[in-house]
C-alpha cells in the first residue's frame, strides 16, 4: 500500500497538471472530448485520492467531476462557471495534502520494517505491560499512550489496542481510529477482564477483535493474519479502469493470499471468465461504455456464471439503484474510496457464502463424494491440466457387484451404510488431487492424472483388493461387497470427459461379464 500511495504521490503533479492544461484550452475553446478528457481525469483523481487518504483532495475532485457531468448532461461544451474556483481550491489542496506526503520520505526503508503498535490507555498499568509483552512476542513494537495524542501515535501503526474505557468512550474512539488517515489495519478493543463489552456499541466501533485477556492478542493477531482457508486461495477477476485503484485492488487481496487479475476493460472479461475462472468478480460499476446493469445482466446469462458472486465497487458520487443492480444479478457494492480493509471483507463474505453454497450443489447427499455433474467438471480440469503437462487421465467407473441383493437381503438401511463406506473407501485411497464422484445408484466414478496407465490402474486394483466392507443380519450368514471398474486411458481411448467415460462403461461391462470383482482396461 505504502509503495502504491507513494507512486500516487508521485504521479500527482502530472496529473494536476494535466487539468491545468486541459481546462486552459477549454477556456479558450469549448470542445466536448476535452471537457469529457477533463471528467475522466476528474473521475481518477477522485477515487484514488480518497482512496489514499486524501480526503480533501477526493471532495473536491469529486465536485468538479459532478459540475462537469451536469455540463455535459445540458449538451454544454464549455467550462462551468464555477469550475475555474474549484480547481484552484483543488490545486491547493493538493500541495496541503499531497505534496506535503512527497517531500517527506512516505517510509523508509528501516521504518517500515519496524512493525509498530499502540496501545491507547489512560490507566498504564499491569494489563498494559502484559499487553506489551505480547505484542513484542509478536514481533511489534509497542508504545503506550493517552487518548490525547492517539491518533497521532496511530497513523501508520499496524496494530491499535483500545482500552474500552480509554477516554470514557473506547467504541468512538476506535471508529475514529478506523476513519484516521493511515489507520491501523487491526484495531483491538480490550477490557481489563472485570468488564463486559457493550454489544450495541460495539458493532459500529470498526473494531477487528474483541480480547479481555492479554494473551487473546496472540489469537487475535494470527486471525488477521491468516484469513482462513476460504480467503487462502480465491482466483478473483477485477475489471478497473483506473490504473492506482486496480493497483489497491491487487495488493490489498494478493496480500491475503488471493490470486488476483486486474483487467482494465470489459472487452475480454468474457474470454477471461472462461480462461481464468475466477470464484468472484470484483467490478467497477462505471467503466468506459458500458454500464454495471448492463454487465451484470450479460455475465448471468451465461449459465456457467449464474452463480459467481459480483460485486461493484462504485463511487459515492455515481448514481446506482440498487434494486435494478440486484436484478440485473449484482451481489454488493463496495464504495469507493475504499480502505483494503473493507474490500477483503466484502470478499470474503461473499466467498464464504458462495463456497458453501457450490458444496451443498456440487456433492452428493449421501456419500459427500461430488455429483455427476461436478464430477464431470472435475475430470474435465484434470484433462486441460493434463494436457498442458504432456500427462494422461485415467477415468474409471466403479460399480459395486449384486448389490441390489444387498438391500434384497439386508435392507436399504444396510445398502446405504454400504454406499456411504464404500465412498469413504475409495477417497481414502486417492491423493487429495484425484477425483471421487457418485455418478448415480451404486455407480461411482474416479479419475487420476499420471504419466502413466499401468501404475495407476494397479493403483485402483489394490484399492478394489482391500475393501473390507461386510454386512451381516445377526444370526445369518456375513457378507463382503466387492466392487468391479472399468478403464479408460486418456489420450488413448478419447479426449473428453463424455468419450471416456463412456470407454470405462463398456470396460465395467466386460468385467461384469467375467465374473466381477475385477478391473478390466478399455
Ligand atoms: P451388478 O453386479 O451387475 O452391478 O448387479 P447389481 O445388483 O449391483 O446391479 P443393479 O443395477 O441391478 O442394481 C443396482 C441397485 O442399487 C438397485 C438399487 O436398488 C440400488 N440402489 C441405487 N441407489 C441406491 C441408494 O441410494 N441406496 C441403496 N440402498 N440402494 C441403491
Ligand atoms: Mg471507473
Ligand atoms: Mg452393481
Ligand atoms: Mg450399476
Amino acid at each position: 500500500m505504502e509503495q502504491l500511495k507513494r507512486r500516487f504521490v508521485e504521479g500527482c503533479s502530472a496529473r494536476s497538471e494535466e487539468i491545468t492544461t486541459l481546462l486552459g484550452s477549454l477556456q479558450s475553446h469549448g470542445d466536448e472530448a476535452a471537457l469529457r478528457s477533463l471528467h475522466g481525469a476528474m473521475h481518477k483523481l477522485g477515487g484514488s485520492a480518497g482512496l489514499f487518504g486524501f480526503h480533501k483532495t477526493g471532495a473536491i475532485a469529486r465536485d468538479c467531476e459532478r459540475r462537469i457531468e451536469e455540463a455535459l448532461k445540458q449538451g454544454s461544451v464549455s467550462v462551468p462557471a464555477s469550475l475555474p474556483a474549484l480547481v484552484d481550491e483543488l490545486q491547493e489542496a493538493i500541495r496541503q495534502e499531497v505534496a506535503v506526503v512527497g517531500s517527506v520520505p512516505v517510509s523508509p526503508e528501516g521504518e517500515e520494517r519496524t512493525r509498530r503498535a499502540v496501545i491507547i490507555s489512560e490507566r498504564p498499568g499491569a494489563m498494559t505491560e502484559a499487553l506489551s509483552r505480547e505484542l513484542v512476542a509478536a514481533g511489534l513494537l509497542p508504545e503506550v499512550v493517552a487518548v490525547g495524542s492517539a491518533l497521532e501515535a496511530c497513523r501508520r501503526a499496524e496494530v491499535a489496542l483500545i482500552d474500552v474505557a480509554a477516554g470514557g468512550d473506547g467504541y468512538a474512539l476506535c471508529r475514529s481510529i478506523a476513519e484516521a488517515p493511515q489507520a491501523p489495519p487491526i484495531r483491538i478493543l480490550y477490557t481489563d477482564g472485570n468488564t463486559t463489552f457493550d454489544l450495541i456499541r460495539a458493532s459500529p466501533s470498526r473494531a477487528s477483535k474483541f480480547i479481555y485477556r492479554a494473551s487473546d492478542v496472540r489469537g487475535a493477531l494470527k486471525r488477521q493474519e491468516q484469513p482462513g482457508e476460504v480467503a487462502a486461495t480465491a482466483r478473483i477477476l477485477s475489471v478497473e479502469d483506473d490504473p492506482d485503484c486496480g493497483r489497491v485492488i491487487e495488493e490489498s487481496l494478493r496480500s491475503v493470499g488471493h490470486t488476483v487479475k486486474v483487467i482494465p476493460s470489459p472487452t475480454l472479461l468474457l474470454e477471461e471468465l472462461a480462461r481464468f475462472r475466477p470464484e468472484l468478480l470484483l467490478l467497477d460499476w462505471d467503466l468506459p461504455d458500458v454500464n454495471g446493469y448492463d454487465l451484470a445482466r450479460i455475465i448471468r446469462s451465461d449459465a456457467r456464471h449464474e452463480r459467481m458472486p459480483i460485486v461493484f465497487c462504485t463511487s459515492r458520487s455515481e448514481r446506482y439503484d440498487r434494486r435494478a443492480a440486484s436484478r440485473a444479478g449484482a451481489d454488493d457494492f463496495v464504495a469507493k474510496p475504499f480502505t483494503p480493509e473493507e474490500l477483503i471483507e466484502a470478499v470474503d463474505t461473499h466467498l464464504t457464502r458462495y463456497r458453501a453454497l457450490r458444496r451443498r450443489m456440487d456433492h452428493d447427499a449421501l456419500t459427500d463424494l461430488l455429483n455427476r455433474a461436478a464430477s464431470v467438471a472435475a475430470i474435465d480440469d484434470l484433462l486441460a491440466g493434463a494436457r498442458e503437462r504432456g500427462t494422461g487421465v485415467l477415468v474409471a467407473i466403479v460399480d459395486l457387484d449384486h448389490f441390489k441383493s444387498v438391500n434384497d437381503d439386508f435392507g436399504h438401511p444396510t445398502g446405504d451404510r454400504v454406499l456411504r463406506e464404500m465412498a469413504a473407501h475409495l477417497r481414502s485411497s486417492l491423493r487429495a488431487f484425484d477425483v471421487a464422484g457418485r455418478l448415480g445408484g451404486e455407480e461411482f466414478v474416479i479419475a487420476m492424472e499420471g504419466p502413466a496407465l499401468g501404475p495407476l490402474a494397479q493403483k485402483l486394483d489394490d484399492t478394489r483388493e482391500s475393501v473390507s466392507i461386510r454386512v451381516e443380519r445377526p444370526g445369518g450368514p456375513s457378507r463382503g461387497i466387492t466392487f468391479s471398474a472399468g478403464i479408460a486411458w486418456f489420450p488413448e481411448h478419447g479426449t473428453q470427459a463424455p468419450e471416456l467415460l463412456k470407454q470405462a462403461d463398456l470396460a465395467l461391462y466386460r468385467a461384469k461379464a467375467a465374473g466381477r470383482n475385477q478391473i478390466v482396461i478399455a
